[in-house]
């Protein structure tokens, strides 16, 4: 059964589960759903997000060489965050990604000191329940590409780094190019995260205004279905292009996810907006040196972040 046939026979029965789930849990107030504009903080982040779209990852056949190249960073100012907010950069890749190219990316993180975690110890360091590594930093990889395990995967398990990796569950179905379910068991076995990143690549403030059950179905249901089918709890959201409102992330939250990444700009992270992660894209033709650079930008560079420990109080 295709996706969308999915969303539509399961529609009411997502409805009835969470206006069921609603004595436990505050989902009333979800529903039913508000048509509203988006407005303010979600509207920027909307424009921000399709302001992305105008360099098309996927027509990157190979990096230029770098003496060739010029280099324009697009960096954007970061939004101001709440006082606790602490460095803890975490990258997005998407489907342009070159085998040799990352190796050298994920090299260089690595000798400059960088501690690549999974998004579970990553958080739980930003939640307080853990103390973060000196030099943190995660890496995502969005969509759920083909791509990704054959290039990507192999150099993570060389280097035995954890990275996170939001899919479409079930994707691969009805377009090709797309990790298939022994793939993508094939990566959580291994240790890496497999995570939400909707069914369809839903544009999810868009599909509320006309459609609030596949909204929900969206969000719960590919939870549901990769928790079914790898074995193992589903606990973040990657919203598709970065698009989200305040009522997007209310729903995510309600249905169970502990917090979700956004389309960023940004390395700082503040426990008190788990929902809205940002992130900084990576693009294919990327050196760990402009790598490096973003990360400066944006205030967390190497030598921004590799701080002298303090010296331990002596008696
Ligand atoms: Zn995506």
């Amino acid at each position: 059964m295709g996706n969308r046939k999915r969303i539509e026979k399961t529609r009411r029965e997502v409805l009835q589960q969470l206006v069921g789930a609603a004595a436990a849990v505050p989902l009333t107030r979800l529903l039913p759903a508000p048509a509203q504009a988006e407005t303010g903080a979600a509207d920027l982040t909307l424009r921000l997000a399709r302001g992305q779209q105008k360099a098309p990852v996927a027509r990157v056949k190979a990096p230029p060489a770098v003496e060739s190249f010029s280099w324009q960073p697009p960096y954007r100012p970061e939004a101001a965050l709440p006082e606790n907010a602490v460095p803890l950069p975490i990258l997005m890749y998407h489907r342009a990604t070159v085998a040799r190219v990352f190796e050298a990316q994920l090299a260089g993180m690595l000798a400059a000191g960088y501690r690549p975690l999974s998004l579970h110890s990553a958080l739980k360091g930003l939640f307080g329940e853990e103390e973060l590594p000196a030099m943190p930093i995660v890496l995502t990889f969005d969509d759920g590409w083909r791509i990704q395990y054959d290039a990507v995967f192999p150099v993570l398990k060389q280097y035995k780094v954890p990275a996170t990796f939001f899919v479409m569950p079930g994707f691969h179905e009805h377009q090709e190019g797309y990790m298939d379910w022994d793939q993508l068991a094939a990566i959580a076995d291994f240790g890496m995260e497999v995570e939400s990143h909707t069914l369809n690549h839903a544009d999810l403030p868009r599909l509320a205004k006309t459609d609030w059950g596949a909204v929900l179905a969206e969000v719960v249901i590919s939870k549901q279905l990769l928790e079914e089918r790898l074995g193992r709890t589903v606990r973040y959201f990657d919203y598709p292009r970065g698009y989200q409102n305040e009522q997007i992330r209310q729903v995510v939250q309600a249905a169970g996810y502990e917090a979700a990444v956004a389309i960023g700009p940004g390395v700082h992270q503040s426990a008190a907006v788990p929902y809205a992660l940002r992130r900084i894209r990576v693009e294919a033709w990327d050196t760990w040196w402009s790598v490096a650079h973003k990360l400066n930008w944006y205030g967390a560079g190497p030598d921004q972040l590799n701080r002298e420990e303090p010296e331990p109080a002596e008696g």
